[in-house]
């Protein structure tokens, strides 16, 4: 093709969107198109739930991340025309013309259709989820009274979350170890109760046994009720219906948290373009949509059948690909020729709790606080922009990563 425009257009500003415009910074007109006004760097999400860390450090805005040579449009992206090759934004009557478009948009919750947890369940996916969450947590504390028997208590202080893997076990060791620390401060009776529930038999499925041991025993020793082979029902305000081996139960809850499952986006769903049956995009090696030359899709809406399943929907794959596209995007527009290239497991990181976590080093899992250091020292490498990064280590280095208390309101 003819480098006449080198116009690039890309849709989400996440793992995928983002680290590509960045990389295509100077080798063509970039427009990045996202809905929100900020980058979230998702798995340092229970981090910000827990005040170990802040908003700027975990969701810079854009403008602090990309200079004036990507031209940044906030607003919902409604429909794509791969004839015409133009990009409709909900914010702006006029189209974007591309020579290469990147769809990165990311995917949302999935409910599965269980019955009432889309309207009563939260989700965790973005800095406001966690701040609901965090408001709930201190709500509830705030009305139980330290003269309250420990039984009544627990009732009072119960919180469920639905999804056994990596997600869930990481929101309700950084819940559990809030609640726990917030009793103590408080002087409240008893202790919180904190549920989890999976459908399968293990928790963290698709994780080597190793890790999966010392995640049991980081839930046994925080008193995390785990429910295995437990399917949730129904989700209400505040209780959760679920069975077990054919027993159906209800728990009142003060909230349920919903980290059981990720769809596609619902852009991708209009789109008319090869999928799988899960709606992803099928691609080819180099990332470009099977039967479209200038359109590139990756992350979490884009299925390359080489990659490995451990990999699929993680930051670390959106990461790799979002490399391998800008290279390929240069090429194509320079007439050269596209490569490929294999994606690899760069390691297992795991949040147990406000000073735990359990990384996977050659092959054995380290857990406690070196690991917890650890973690935190991966992240910062893994943030996007030198500048940022090295802001956000200077400030977790001088003022340190202790959690927020669960203050009650108005405490100053
Ligand atoms: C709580 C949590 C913790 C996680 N922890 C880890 C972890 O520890 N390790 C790991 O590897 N992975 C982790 N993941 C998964 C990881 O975050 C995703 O795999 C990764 O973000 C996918 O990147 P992406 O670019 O496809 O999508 P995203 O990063 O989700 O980015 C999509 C972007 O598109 C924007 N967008 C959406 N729709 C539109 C539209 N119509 N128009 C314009 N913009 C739009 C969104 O606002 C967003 O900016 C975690 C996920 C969650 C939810």
């Amino acid at each position: 093709m003819a480098n006449t425009k080198r116009k690039v257009v890309i849709i989400g500003g996440g793992f995928g969107g983002l680290f590509t415009a960045l990389d295509l910074t100077g080798d063509a007109t970039v427009t990045l198109v996202s809905d929100s006004d900020h980058f979230t760097f998702r798995p340092l999400l229970y981090e910000y739930l827990s005040g170990e860390v802040e908003a700027w450090h975990i969701a810079p805005d854009y403008k602090e991340l990309i200079d004036d040579k990507i031209n940044f449009v906030r607003g919902a992206v409604e429909a794509v025309d791969f004839e015409n090759q133009t990009v409709k934004v909900s914010t702006r009557e006029n189209s974007f013309d591309y020579d290469a478009l990147v769809l990165a948009v990311g995917g949302t919750t999935n409910y599965w259709n269980v019955a009432g947890a889309e309207e009563n369940a939260l989700p965790f996916r973005e800095i406001a989820d966690a701040d609901k969450i965090r408001n709930q947590m201190v709500r509830a504390l705030d009305a139980v009274s330290p003269t309250l028997a420990p039984q009544d208590v627990r009732e009072k202080l119960t919180f469920a979350v639905v999804g056994g893997g990596a997600s869930g076990v990481e929101l309700t060791t950084k819940m559990s170890d809030l609640l726990t620390d917030a009793f103590k401060r408080r002087g409240l009776k008893g202790e919180p109760r904190v549920l989890i529930f999976e459908m399968s038999d293990q928790l963290v499925p698709g994780m080597g046994e190793e890790m999966r041991a010392y995640v049991e025993k980081t839930l046994l020793e925080a008193h995390i009720d785990v429910h295995l082979q437990t399917k949730v029902l129904e989700v209400k305000p505040h209780g959760i219906v679920f069975e077990h081996k054919g027993k159906q139960t209800e728990i009142e809850t003060v909230t349920t948290v919903w980290a059981a499952g990720v769809k596609v986006n619902p852009l991708i769903e209009k789109l008319d373009l090869p999928k799988d049956k899960s709606g992803l995009i099928l691609v080819n090696q180099t990332m470009q949509v099977k039967t479209r030359e200038n359109v590139f899709a990756l992350g979490d809406i884009a299925k390359v059948e080489e990659v490995a399943p451990i990999l699929t929907g993680t930051a670390q794959l959106a990461n790799q690909e979002s490399a391998l596209a800008a290279d390929n995007i240069r090429a194509f527009l320079n007439g050269k020729d596209l490569k490929t290239k294999s994606f690899e497991e760069l390691g297992e990181a795991l949040s147990l709790g406000t000073h735990n976590a359990a990384v996977l080093v050659g092959g054995n899992v380290v857990g406690g606080a070196l690991a917890r250091d650890a973690r935190f020292a991966l992240y910062t490498s893994r943030l996007p922009t030198w500048h940022h990064r090295l802001k956000v280590g200077a400030s977790w280095f001088f003022e340190g990563t202790t959690p927020r208390p669960l203050q009650p309101l108005g405490y100053s």
